[in-house]
């Protein structure tokens, strides 16, 4: 099988989601990888560009990060090729002359295996494949999005401050979200605490961004983003299904409420029952110490 894999980059380097799907495409077939070089992602110039790429490269399979422009751009692709496109892959494998996916669905409540004809283009999720510490660096082509079929006049670009030294959400190892249930944006210290302890990145859930005590940007879930990271931490979450769309697909999930019946826990593979406030100050220290070796 023949696979063509778009990657993006973060600042200089590759996004860790492009290093999954390289590896992925690895294992799957004939491999090249593709960047599409433009100042930012803008959908008619990148899909254009992307299209005669496909149309002359004839691969079987295109791979994309189901990341923000990875979706937009796999859908365009797809419609304008008429190709088959599954979106928000969280696994994915050859099997005769088709591929067989699957992906959650009705907000992370099932997962789905589909069987996909050939050819065909997919995104997948950031996380989902695992790789190694020391993944090979791909060595990729670029090719120039195609300005001259641009409609759209770039205003200004506002960047979001985000957490500063901390990774980003969607790509995070490790994530510690927050619920109404640490009281107010006052006691944040506890989240973020815990969060650098572990090195992981700072997640909200609706109820915190919609009080306005954390940025949007933080916001987990099927309005927010999406996580896939080896280990998420929820303190005060409820664990509405709205919630878990977000983060079901966490390889380990670690749940502080301090009500036993909460939703939360049915998803968690390590539940505490206890006061937040109690229970993460002494559990950061902990970390804190294990790490320290
Ligand atoms: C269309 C739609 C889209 C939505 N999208 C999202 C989304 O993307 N993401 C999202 O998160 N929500 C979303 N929601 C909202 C969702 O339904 C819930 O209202 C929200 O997730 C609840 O947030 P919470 O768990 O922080 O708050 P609550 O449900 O109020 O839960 C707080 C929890 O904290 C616990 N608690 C309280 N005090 C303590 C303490 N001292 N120690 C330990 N535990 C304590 C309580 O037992 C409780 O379980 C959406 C809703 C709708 C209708």
């Amino acid at each position: 099988m023949k696979v063509l894999v778009v990657v993006e980059r973060k600042g200089t380097e590759l996004r860790r989601v492009s290093l999954e799907l390289a590896a992925k495409a690895t294992e799957l077939g004939d491999t090249s990888v593709v960047e599409i070089g433009g100042e930012r992602y803008s959908p008619l110039p990148f899909v254009s560009a992307l299209v005669k790429k496909v149309q002359s490269d004839a691969p079987d399979l295109v791979l994309l990060g189901a990341t923000q422009s990875g979706r937009d751009l796999g859908a365009r692709l797809a419609a304008r090729l008429g190709r088959a496109y599954a979106a928000d892959v969280t696994d994915i494998a050859a099997s005769g002359g088709s591929l067989e996916i699957t992906r959650p669905m009705y907000a992370g409540k099932v997962r789905a295996r589909m069987r996909v004809p050939l050819p065909a283009v997919v995104s997948v999720r950031p996380g989902a494949i695992p790789l190694r510490d020391a993944a090979p660096v791909p060595q990729v082509t670029r090719i120039e999005a195609d300005a001259a079929v641009e409609q759209l006049t770039f205003a200004k670009f506002a960047a979001v401050a985000s957490g500063g030294k901390r990774v980003s959400l969607a790509e995070a190892r490790v994530v510690v979200s927050g619920g109404r249930g640490l009281k107010g944006p006052e006691n944040w210290n506890l989240v973020e605490q815990l969060a650098d302890a572990l090195g992981g990145a700072v997640g909200a859930s609706r109820a915190v961004t919609d009080a306005g005590w954390r940025p949007n940007e933080e916001q987990v879930g099927q309005t927010g983003k999406t996580v896939t990271p080896d280990l998420y931490v929820a303190l005060g979450i409820s664990g509405a299904i709205q919630h878990l769309a977000g983060m079901t697909s966490s390889k380990v999930i670690v749940a502080v409420n301090k009500d036993p019946d909460a939703d939360i826990f049915k998803v968690a593979d390590y539940g505490v029952v206890a006061d937040v406030f109690e229970f993460v100050p002494a559990f950061t220290e902990a970390v804190k110490k294990v790490r320290a070796g």
